[in-house]
């Protein structure tokens, strides 16, 4: 049995929990990992059994409360290497310094570069030829060596970014994780390198795809024979032009690596989408910038003129409770 379960969806937190074979994974970990479970609870989902975490990028809305489960949990995370880089960065406060202050640390480290090149190019080094230097050294590296192993994984305060394993992925490259395949794919989106996924299972084939200013050629071939499609339906375009964010935030939204659009959706599931799906979910429904109503019309319009009468039940995922399972 095959189930994928949206736990949330929206700029507050995206979560999914998807099961397939032996295998049950959760992608994004967007809300509190108490939140978190408390969901998975409702839908009749174990955490405990969860064996990985996946992540499509570092947005806040997508990693709130990664480490925390994952520490909870001793599972393995799922990134591809540059939004692992973009996390820990985001976890490790940065000093701020003057332009004074800048210049003086690039004259000192200047001068430590130019002290040790001093050193090395002087001919009989002492730290390379002298009994007594070597010994040292090997004292110091042994009462290392002889320090207790830390009991247990840092806390949180002491390094905010231990993770129990991390593993890398890249667009384009199909894996798995135990029974479930992952085929993630390059969306366009103001992220370090944020991806969508086909996910399969037990010849299950199901597509995530949000977060993305639009739908590049490659994301349309990707989003093809799925049986099950979950799409961004973000905002309506009137609302958002209208609406209450700052002119610079709507443009963030509009760009190509902004967000995608009722009418951007609506506009993919007539011209392009192939009809076969079961299910298409409309996901990440901006609460300022549109409404229910509104992505559910645009979308029906569009999937009126396909064939099939069982396929393409239209589903809304919700920010503030989970879907109910849909099931394969
Ligand atoms: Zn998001
Ligand atoms: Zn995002």
């Amino acid at each position: 049995m095959v189930r994928f379960t949206v736990l949330a969806s929206g700029s507050k937190g995206n979560s999914t929990v998807i099961s397939g074979g032996r295998t049950r994974i959760l992608v994004d970990a967007g809300l509190s990992c108490r939140e978190l479970f408390r969901r998975m609870k409702i839908v009749g989902e174990d955490p405990e059994t969860l064996d990985a975490i996946i992540i499509t990028h570092e947005h806040q809305d997508h990693i709130n409360g990664l480490a925390v489960t994952a520490r909870k949990l001793g599972i393995p995370v799922y990134f591809t290497e540059a939004t692992h880089r973009a996390w820990m960065r985001w976890l490790t406060p940065r000093r701020q310094m003057s332009y004074a202050q800048w210049i003086e640390l690039c004259r000192k480290q200047a001068a430590e570069r130019q002290a040790e090149s001093d050193n090395a190019s002087q001919p009989g080094d002492p730290a390379e030829t002298d009994p007594e230097e070597t010994e040292a050294d090997c004292a110091v590296a042994s009462a290392q060596l002889q320090k207790p192993a830390p009991a247990g994984p840092p806390s949180m305060k002491e390094d905010p970014t231990w993770l129990p394993a991390v593993e890398y992925f890249e667009a384009g490259r199909p894996f798995a994780i135990g029974d479930i395949g992952l085929s993630p794919f390059t969306i366009p989106h103001d992220a370090a390198d944020p991806v969508g996924f086909v996910f399969g299972a037990e010849g299950v084939r199901m597509g995530l795809a949000t977060d993305l200013g639009y739908i590049t050629p490659n994301i349309k071939l990707q989003l093809r024979r799925l049986d099950l499609l979950l799409l961004e339906s973000n905002h309506d375009l009137e609302m958002l032009r209208d609406g209450p964010y700052p002119w610079s935030v709507k443009q963030r939204v509009l760009s190509r690596v902004g967000h995608l659009s009722n009418d951007a959706a609506a506009d993919f599931l007539s011209n392009t989408y192939d009809g076969q799906a079961a299910y298409v979910i409309l996901a990440h429904l901006s609460e300022n910038n549109n409404l229910p109503e509104l992505a559910r019309v645009a979308a029906e319009r569009a999937l009126a003129g396909k064939a099939s009468l069982l396929a393409n039940r239209l589903l809304l995922a919700e920010q503030h409770q989970p879907l109910v399972p849909v099931i394969f």
